[in-house]
């Protein structure tokens, strides 16, 4: 009775997979999304859980029991700002599980197969462990180099795309000899598992700089399409749909990533962004690191209650201070005394994708408010102030500007372009690309420091006084 009502089971869950991606595209709908998705993915796992070729529940329970309880530790204590670590963490899971779930099938197939059917099988054990063990190294050092445990540059081995290319080949020359060794190729299984584990470590160490948004985002997809080869090995229909959502809706967000930066998918993977600029390279023509023009509360306060038009950038360190509360204190006070205050969100603000939209979202800041950079680049000479909330690499006019900046050609929002633009951080440090930022220096440039949250809160003390 319970096989049949299987597959009812399975179309369920990747319906609900499909509205969940759907409801994650906008801010409106994003909760309902989720819970599609945590709806799906429980039917998922209790269909699972009942298959008749379970049998044995003991194992099953104690792993779910272990993964929940270290699944909602890693939620609740995870700081926002730390998110794409976990992401990158959780990926690494979803590689080492194709793995050994591959490895463990080759070993023991369950059931006779012979002819094309046993080939088949092989490779899709093959491809399994192969997309797993580049997503798993690859994940790992993703999360180090988030995490600043491994450092940020690329590493440029000298010959590194022939050394990408040998492995790639050696990794198919396996796959003949594993299909011709007629289920005794387990060393050939083991030895491709190696060299694919050392070319995840390559492939992502190679990556740097602002460019580690988009690679999470490639491991996400490597992930899935990880998951979807481990369906068609595992003859799971639920695992191929939703290995095949999640590889597709990474790629294509890798994609949107790379076109926000002004970068091609394969420049990203191959092009060591964020790398030292070469010796003897020419330094940026303007706004030479010099001294800051400082600003202080009350004349900021008077400036802005002149202001009718307000745009405001923020940026990773609005997160880390958590000042979205106290910027949304700010927006209504100014919306009060009849300025328009609105939101300039860059595609790669903060650290995941989307992160200052959720942020601002939490504070219940209107979603009309917050403008994608390219609906309101154009908007940026017509504002009074602009204030630039804990943002550094994203409004960085080098990256318009100076050929030798690691960051060149990325879309920044053109914040200069403003009659006053006022940038809130601590001190003088630089953003995720490591890069220095002319803006700083500018004429037209006041530097307010201290903590985002702190500074906003005094800035509303004073507008109320
Ligand atoms: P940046 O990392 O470029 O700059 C953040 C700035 O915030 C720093 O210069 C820092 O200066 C300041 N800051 C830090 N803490 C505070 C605080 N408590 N109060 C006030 N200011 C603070 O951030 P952006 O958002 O401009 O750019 C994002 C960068 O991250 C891009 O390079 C992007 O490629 C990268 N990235 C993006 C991801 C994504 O998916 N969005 C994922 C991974 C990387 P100071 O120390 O002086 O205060």
């Amino acid at each position: 009775m319970f096989e049949s009502a299987l597959p009812v089971a399975y179309v369920a869950a990747a319906i609900l997979f499909i509205l969940s991606l759907g409801g994650l595209a906008n801010q409106e709908s994003a909760r309902r999304g989720n819970v599609y998705g945590i709806v799906g993915m429980i039917i998922a796992l209790v269909a699972t859980v009942f298959h008749e070729r379970i049998e044995s529940y003991s194992v099953i329970a104690g792993a779910i029991g272990l993964g929940a309880v270290l699944g909602a530790i890693l939620a609740a204590r995870v700081a926002m700002t730390s998110m794409p670590q976990l992401v990158a963490a959780l990926h690494s899971f979803v590689g080492l599980a194709a793995v050994l779930v591959g490895l463990s099938s080759y070993l023991d197939p369950g059931a006779e197969l012979s002819g094309a059917a046993h080939i088949i099988h092989d490779l899709e054990i093959y491809a399994d462990v192969a997309i797993g063990a580049v997503t798993f190294t690859g994940s790992v050092v993703a999360w180090g180099k988030l995490d600043g445990k491994i450092g940020g540059r690329p590493l440029l081995l000298p010959g590194r795309h022939l050394l990408n290319l040998l492995m790639v080949i050696s990794i198919a020359v396996l796959a003949v000899l594993l299909v011709r060794a007629d289920g005794d190729g387990f060393n050939f299984l083991l030895i491709m598992s190696a060299i694919a584990a050392v070319l995840g470590i390559h492939l992502v160490m190679a990556i740097g700089g602002a460019d580690m948004p988009v690679v999470v985002s490639l491991l996400n997809s490597y992930s899935g399409w990880t998951a979807a080869a481990a369906g068609f090995m595992l003859e799971n229909d639920l695992l191929i749909v939703t290995g095949a959502l999640v590889g597709s809706s990474g790629a294509i967000l890798s994609y949107i990533m790379c076109k926000a930066m002004n970068r091609s998918i394969w420049n990203v993977v191959f092009g060591g962004f964020g790398a030292a600029p070469p010796k003897g390279a020419p330094k940026p023509a303007e706004g030479e690191p010099g001294e800051f023009t400082e600003i202080q509360t009350t004349e900021l306060a008077d400036e802005l209650k002149a202001a009718r038009e307000i745009i405001i950038v923020p940026g990773y360190g609005m997160a880390v201070a958590q000042a979205q509360r106290s910027v949304d204190d700010f927006t209504k006070l100014m919306q009060k005394r009849g300025a328009r205050v609105r939101f300039a969100i860059h595609p790669v603000a903060g650290r995941l994708p989307g992160h200052m939209n959720v942020l601002l979202a939490e504070a219940g800041v209107p979603y009309d408010l917050a403008l994608e950079m390219d609906e309101i680049n154009d908007d940026f000479p017509k504002a009074d102030v602009v204030l630039v909330i804990g943002a550094n690499d994203i409004v960085n006019p080098s990256a318009m500007t100076d050929t030798s900046s690691p960051i060149y050609g990325m879309p920044v929002c053109e914040v200069w372009k403003s009659t006053r633009t006022v940038v809130l951080k601590r001190g003088r440090g630089v953003g995720y690309a490591g890069v220095a930022n002319p803006l700083f220096f500018m004429d037209k440039t006041r530097m307010y420091f201290g903590d985002a949250k702190d500074s906003m809160d005094k800035l509303n003390t004073a507008l109320k006084a």
